[in-house]
């Protein structure tokens, strides 16, 4: 969709700091972070709603978010998925959300070596 950010993200027209890409799934950084390593996880067909995203997508994307927990080492992580304004869905665009947490006990931040 030509006026969709996340779309935009996806063709390289606005830059991303991108974390994976197939040829349905495309992953980045989130450029206002909850926490170190906060990454998003989209589907590349366009769809406002999670019941908007074809299964074949849908089916590829827990296991590149599993991926992601998986390299930042994190022990505590969100993975999160608004749906609606009144969810707190501000771009409209399937994204699963996956937020490490750092160790507050250990200080210890957790994030991607590259940052
Ligand atoms: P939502 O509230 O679940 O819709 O989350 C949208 C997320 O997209 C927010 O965490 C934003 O910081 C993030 N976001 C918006 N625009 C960009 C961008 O251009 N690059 C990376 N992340 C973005």
């Amino acid at each position: 969709m030509a006026a969709c950010i996340f779309c935009k993200i996806i063709k390289g027209d606005i830059p991303s700091f991108k974390l994976f890409e197939s040829d349905k799934v495309f992953a980045f950084l989130d450029i206002q972070p909850l926490s170190k390593g906060h990454a998003l996880v989209i589907p590349k067909h366009h769809g406002e709603k999670l019941v908007d995203i074809p299964d074949d997508q849908l089916a590829e994307i827990l296991p590149v978010v599993k991926k992601l927990v998986k390299a930042t080492g994190a022990e505590n992580y969100n993975v999160l998925q608004n749906n609606g304004r009144i969810a707190h869905q501000e771009v409209d665009h399937v994204h699963f959300h996956m937020i490490p947490k750092p160790d507050q006990e250990q200080g210890l931040t957790v994030g991607w070596p590259a940052q």
